[in-house]
């Protein structure tokens, strides 16, 4: 069994684009800039943009949070993203998921110019990427195939099930499995909560992605000998013995499902800090494009 360290592979990924954007600097070229906008206190979501911004600081991108309060309206929020569509020195921008009740989620990211939308959100890089077209992916999906690719996990004519179908996640991710070139090329089954029988469709999967965000949902018995396992599930589970007083905690049952796989995520280490990695490697193919 192979560990799929997401950990290490995103910190190669971070080095490589640090180097490039010393080169940048070193040619006085303008180095890549970052924004996140987050609206409202959520925990887990300042944690996450948090992290997107250390990450900016680690590879020498500029990086902008914009904070905005829990009240704000659907108004105020697209004034803020027109003003960073205009603004020449935000190469690209993500909005922080999810957001409050009063704000309609589809009308905001429709709102985000496509050219900086390094999140892969907007109806058009999603139907570019549907299309096998050169686009921004969603960054977990693309963390993930990035590290089936430098792990060399075969994926062509391997049966992939996924679990989950978010328009972040689990969509995105049976379209890129499914299509032609490497990784993809498998034959995709896209599972939710109205699958039936969802151990018998596991138990034949060669891949699983599972993307749920339910603790320790995938168990020995609904995997094969040999699968590949990723988890994306990332829940915040009550834990006496942490200082924060909860534990990170993925969809699968790792301890025993390890034992059966050929390749497996942990969580953490896995494919959450793939996703940081691919939002940088977007940010910097936005500020590429405007070169
Ligand atoms: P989501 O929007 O929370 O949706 C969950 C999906 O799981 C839905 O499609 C739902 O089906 C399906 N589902 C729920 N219960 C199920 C069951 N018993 N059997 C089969 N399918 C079931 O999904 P998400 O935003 O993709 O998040 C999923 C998990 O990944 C969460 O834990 C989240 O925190 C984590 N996540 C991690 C990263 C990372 O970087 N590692 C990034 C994003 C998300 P229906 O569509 O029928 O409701």
């Amino acid at each position: 069994m192979t560990i799929l360290d997401g950990k290490k592979v995103s910190n190669d990924i971070k080095n490589e684009i640090k180097q490039q954007v010393d080169k940048m600097k070193d040619k006085g070229e303008k180095v890549p800039h970052l924004a996140a906008v987050i609206v409202g206190n959520d925990g887990a979501s300042l944690t996450y943009v948090g992290s997107k911004v250390r990450a900016c600081e680690r590879v020498g991108f500029e990086s902008t949070m914009v904070r905005m309060s829990n009240t704000t309206s659907e108004i105020e929020l697209l004034d803020k993203i027109e003003e960073l569509n205009q603004n020449d020195d935000i190469d690209g921008f993500i909005i922080q998921l999810p957001l409050p009740p009063q704000i309609n989620t589809q009308k905001v990211l429709m709102a985000v110019d496509p050219s900086k939308d390094v999140d892969g959100f907007h109806p058009e890089n999603f139907g570019k990427m549907a299309l096998d077209m050169s686009t921004f992916i969603p960054a977990t999906p693309f963390g993930i195939l990035e590290l089936m690719e430098r792990y060399g996990v075969e994926t062509k004519g391997k049966h992939t099930v996924v679990i989950g179908r978010s328009h972040i996640v689990g969509r995105p991710m049976s379209i890129l499995m499914g299509r032609k070139g490497f990784p993809g090329n498998s034959t995709v089954t896209l599972t939710h909560s109205h699958t039936k029988n969802i151990t018998q469709i596991t138990s034949q999967a060669d891949i699983i992605i599972s993307a749920l965000g339910v603790p320790n949902f995938l168990k020995a018995e609904m995997v094969k000998d040999g699968a590949v396992i990723v988890d994306v599930g990332i829940t915040r589970v009550p834990d006496e013995n942490s200082p924060k007083g909860y534990k990170i905690t993925g969809d699968v049952d790792f301890e025993n499902v390890s034992k059966k796989a050929s390749y497996i995520t942990p969580v953490p280490g896995g494919v959450g800090p793939m996703t940081i990695a691919m939002l940088l490697k977007n940010t910097l193919l936005a500020r590429e494009q405007r070169m």
